[in-house]
């Protein structure tokens, strides 16, 4: 896979130095490039800064000693031509960007006393999957599988609601977004506990919760049907890797006479008079734009990029309010040498449930622990056999991938430390946690480990230090009801210019921030981008 591009540099190239920037997009994450990438498609030059070295937040992928990971792309749904999301990410990549299916299964769960169960690739066949495991209960799997189709549907009013310039926001929502509200107040657990009393069957129900970081007593369950009916389809994978999301929309913001500068750390976003005129980069540069669309993420945006003058405003205060960060994790990165597909491995994505009850969502892990108690969920995904185009050489190498959460807290003193420098007390705590998680995950797959020739791990330091969530957060916002009710959390906000995209805007996942990425675009540029979107749906 190639990391380089001609699309992105840390210096602008000497024919774009003098370009007077239509728009400023902060941060190249997937939410930010769609944007970039939909202005672009507009005709706008747009110059998108990116702290990192690589560009593509969490859709960037990174090498070791000859392996290639991705960071946060294991499985995405509606990427085909049969939906609107799927027809516009084509667009906006100039048709670039593939995407292989992980096959007829995209998650297979393991539970404790040998309870599996696989998710399939069609509506019909999940249906059918939850009924041969729970044949009593196909009124409950039904009223659930239509509360999921029903939810998603009303759920695009709440978005649709939220474009809107703040003054015409009340009807907006009383018009769009009252029916998505019934939902989004209700947690996952209050709407399954009036399906059904089997904990099983709720357990399977939420097997995904992972996909967005909040345990069913507090996620909204707009969010868990929104995840449900995401993959009704499947799940797919860039052919490529995921570094080829970035290399499509970037591409297509070069073309227009845009650019993508890495190493462009953004300290603060410049306002005057209330309304946004540009950024000023930590070295002390400052470049002006029409327009500044930040995508480094709202809580983020507000707490870190604005003045004191506008942060300390009543919108701004009420847009972190009430909102607190998911939960973090730990990701070991594994190389393999020889064939893992012997050894269990495959496209799907295994999840390993240790527990049926969902009550705690982090591995429990203090520093001063010398052996902890084992993870209650390890999701596990070997992205090299997903990825078509993966030559594994004469020697198969392969990836693999074991994510679990881990509390924020026991990180957080060495919040802000340089990656490699955390001194030897943070550095065998992290080697003491990555041989348990691989012993762990060893466990579940014995046969693999005479495959294993380099194992990497992550901690909420490195995602602090190469993402920049806050709290070294997997997902950002937890999708709870308090989240969805929060008004604050959209596209627009009282600083004129100035415009919000991303995951924050809408919801977590590759395709949840594209669709904040839109939103902030047509926000921005509301004729032009509905014109747009319109001539690819
Ligand atoms: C381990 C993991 C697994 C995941 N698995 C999946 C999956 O299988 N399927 C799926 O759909 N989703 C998955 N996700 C979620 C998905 O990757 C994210 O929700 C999505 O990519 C977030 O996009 P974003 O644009 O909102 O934010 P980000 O990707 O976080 O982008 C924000 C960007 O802003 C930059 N930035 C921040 N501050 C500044 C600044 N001051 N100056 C310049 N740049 C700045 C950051 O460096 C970053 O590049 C996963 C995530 C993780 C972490």
């Amino acid at each position: 896979m190639k990391l380089r591009s001609p699309y992105w540099s840390k210096k602008l190239p000497a024919d774009r130095a003098d370009t007077a920037w239509d728009a400023i997009v902060i941060g190249s994450g997937m939410g930010g490039m769609t944007t970039a990438a939909l202005l672009a498609r507009l005709g706008r030059k747009v110059l998108v800064l990116e702290q990192h070295y690589i560009p593509g937040g969490f859709t960037h992928a990174f090498s070791r000693k000859g392996w290639t990971w991705d960071v946060g792309v294991h499985a995405v749904g509606e990427v085909t031509e049969h939906t609107m999301p799927g027809r516009l990410l084509k667009d906006l990549t100039g048709g670039r960007l593939e995407w292989a299916s992980l096959g007829e299964v995209y998650d297979e769960f393991y539970w404790p006393e040998g309870f599996r169960i696989d998710f399939p690739n069609t509506p019909d066949k999940f249906r059918q999957n939850l009924i041969n495991a729970f044949p009593d209960e196909v009124e409950a799997i039904d009223t659930y599988l239509r509360y999921v189709r029903e939810v998603g549907g009303h759920m695009k009013g709440y978005y649709l609601a939220r474009i809107v310039p703040d003054m015409a926001s009340t009807p907006a929502e009383w018009l769009f977004a009252r029916k998505a509200r019934e939902w989004f107040l209700k947690s996952t657990d209050e709407v399954l506990d009036e399906l059904t009393d089997n904990p099983q069957l709720k357990a399977v129900m939420v097997a995904q919760w992972g996909y967005y970081g909040s345990l069913p007593q507090r996620s909204s369950f707009a969010m868990q049907a929104l995840v449900v009916r995401h993959f009704l389809w499947g799940g797919y994978y860039p052919v490529g890797g995921s570094g080829e999301i970035a290399r499509g929309l970037l591409q297509t913001v070069s073309d227009a006479g845009g650019w993508t500068r890495i190493v462009a750390d953004v300290e603060q976003i410049l306002v005057e008079d209330g309304v946004a005129v540009g950024v000023r980069m930590a070295d002390g540069e400052e470049i002006r734009a029409a327009k500044v669309i930040s995508a480094a993420g709202i809580v983020s945006t507000v707490n870190r990029l604005l003045p004191e003058a506008e942060r300390s405003r009543e919108w701004a205060q009420e847009a972190v309010s009430g909102v607190a960060p998911a939960s973090a994790h730990v990701c070991l990165y594994i190389g393999f040498k020889g064939d893992i597909t012997q050894a269990g491995a495959g496209p799907a994505n295994k999840w390993f449930y240790e527990v049926w009850e969902s009550e705690s969502d982090s591995w429990e892990v203090r520093t001063d622990q010398e052996s902890f108690e084992r993870a209650p969920c390890l999701y596990c995904s070997f992205p090299s056999l997903k990825d078509p185009e993966h030559d594994p050489g004469e020697e198969l190498r392969h990836t693999g991938e074991v994510v679990t959460f881990v509390p924020w807290s026991v990180f957080e003193p060495w919040s802000g430390t340089r990656w490699r420098k955390r001194g030897p007390e943070y550095e065998a705590f992290k080697a003491r946690l990555q041989d348990a998680l691989l012993e762990e995950f060893l466990s579940h797959m014995p046969e693999l480990r005479q495959h294993i020739d380099y194992v990497e791990l992550s901690t909420p330091l490195s995602t602090e230090y190469f993402c920049r969530p806050v709290a070294g957060s997997i997902y950002g916002i937890e999708p709870t009801p308090e989240r969805f009710a929060n008004e604050r959390l959209k596209p627009r906000c009282p600083v004129k210019n100035l415009y919000f995209s991303g995951s924050e805007v809408t919801t977590v996942g590759v395709m949840g921030a594209m669709m904040g990425g839109v939103l902030a675009a047509a926000a921005a540029e509301p004729w032009e981008v509905f014109q747009h979107v319109r001539s690819v749906m």
